[in-house]
């Protein structure tokens, strides 16, 4: 029986997971070794309960003793904080599924890949902050990254017995978020409410937000330039409201070579969890007739900063991807706070890679983990809300 950890198993993409798991037959299907969560260790623990899960580990050190009695008498074990997930991802697993949100994804990541285990990406921050420490990590212990972002995943997919070098260019395409539409003048006036819904995908609320300011497309950009090595001049995003295509291939002999698929995170996480065989999955059919059409649009960078940056950081390198995505985490707990508008988020990434630029070290990748934990708190201060004050 194969053995599985899930990261972020109490948000929506490990939700989704854990629906796949017990549609598989639970504890019958598979044998789940470590289950992490947030503060909400009720449903942590009833998600271990229904799984057999060998530990259960709360981000939170506050909420161990809630974990523990919500676990007594199951022979569960609990644990809590930063560095016991890592524990728990260091802990041998077939397959692991980082669901984390952010940049604390990064730690358990790289813990999957020194074990040299089958790490399921859908933390797409670990590839944008430490792309290539990641990427040499699986290489030197002989680990497997699969991504399970949607529009990854579909490349990868495409992909399958094709050669990248036959590649013209990769299409990822964006629905465009709550705010497509909107007139421009407008955006400075959006609330995070108005920001937290999504047209067509049900999703935590901070890759919600990241959708309509098109900072998720920035960071699974830069994440598709990681993963797949490609550069600026073969990486092209598109607006494509329906979310049917998640991705193309197009190839230099003409032929391009699309993923379509209903906008739901279980094709994507299943995917990768039957890998490289393919099983079926709860996912409804696609039906074109019923849809009528597919319309498509080039993004409009005055819309969406968000898009340029994300090439500025794949042109520059170095730490750029760290400060890039801390400063994006940044800006979003402020503009979540209250303390920013929404269209004052790209300008205060934009900040924060101008004033990393002038540090020394800045053209070089983070070497480890502790680089890469100082620019991200270095971009964390140069992006920060100042106070009322400033
Ligand atoms: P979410 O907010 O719904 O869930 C996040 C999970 O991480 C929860 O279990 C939460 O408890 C945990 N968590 C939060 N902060 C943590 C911390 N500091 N340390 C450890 N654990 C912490 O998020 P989500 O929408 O499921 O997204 C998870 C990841 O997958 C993100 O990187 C996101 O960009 C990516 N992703 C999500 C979707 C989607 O459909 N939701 C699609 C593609 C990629
Ligand atoms: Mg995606």
């Amino acid at each position: 029986m194969r053995s599985v950890s899930v990261l972020g198993a109490t948000g929506s993409v490990g939700e989704s997971a854990f629906d796949l798991l017990m549609r598989a037959g639970g504890p019958a299907g598979y044998r789940t070794i470590a289950l992490t969560g947030g503060a909400n260790v009720a449903r942590l623990a009833e998600m271990a309960r229904a799984l057999r899960a060998e530990i259960a580990v709360t981000a939170w050190p506050d909420k161990l003793e809630d974990l523990r009695a919500a676990l007594a008498g199951t022979g569960i074990e609990a644990a809590a904080g930063p560095a016991a997930i890592t524990e728990a991802a260091a802990r041998p697993a077939d397959w692991t599924l980082s669901a984390i949100v952010g940049a604390a994804g990064l730690p358990p990541g790289l813990a999957v890949l020194r074990r040299g285990g089958i790490l399921a990406l859908a933390n797409k921050e670990t590839l944008v902050a430490a792309g290539p420490l990641v990427m040499a990590t699986a290489r030197a212990h002989g680990a497997t990254i699969l991504p399970v972002d949607s529009e990854h995943s579909a490349i990868f997919q495409a992909l399958q017995g094709e050669n990248l070098d036959s590649v013209e260019y990769v299409t990822i395409t964006a629905s465009g978020g709550a705010f497509r539409d909107w007139p421009l003048e407008r955006l400075a006036q959006a609330s995070v409410a108005e920001a937290s819904c999504h047209p067509n995908w049900a999703m935590g609320q901070r890759i919600t937000i990241d959708s309509a300011s098109m900072f998720n497309k920035a960071l699974e950009v830069i994440e598709a330039h990681e993963f797949f090595g490609l550069e600026n001049d073969r990486l092209r995003v598109l607006v494509h409201p329906q979310s049917i295509i998640h991705a193309m291939v197009s190839h230099r002999d003409g032929g391009s070579i699309a993923h379509l698929g209903a906008p739901d995170m279980r094709h994507a996480i299943g995917y990768a969890l039957n890998w490289p065989r393919r099983a079926a999955l709860p996912v409804a059919p696609l039906d074109l007739a019923a849809l009528g059409s597919l319309t498509f649009a080039e993004p409009d960078e005055a819309r969406w900063p968000a898009l340029r940056l994300a090439r500025e950081v794949i042109a520059a390198g170095g730490a750029a991807g760290a400060v890039l995505n801390a400063a994006k985490e940044q800006a979003l707990d402020d503009f979540i706070a209250g303390h920013i508008r929404f269209t004052e988020m790209a300008p205060a990434v934009e900040q924060a890679l101008e004033r990393a630029s002038a540090q020394p070290g800045f053209a070089q990748s983070p070497a480890d983990l502790d680089e890469v934990l100082r620019w991200d708190g270095f971009a964390r201060r140069a992006a920060a809300w100042q106070g009322a004050s400033a």
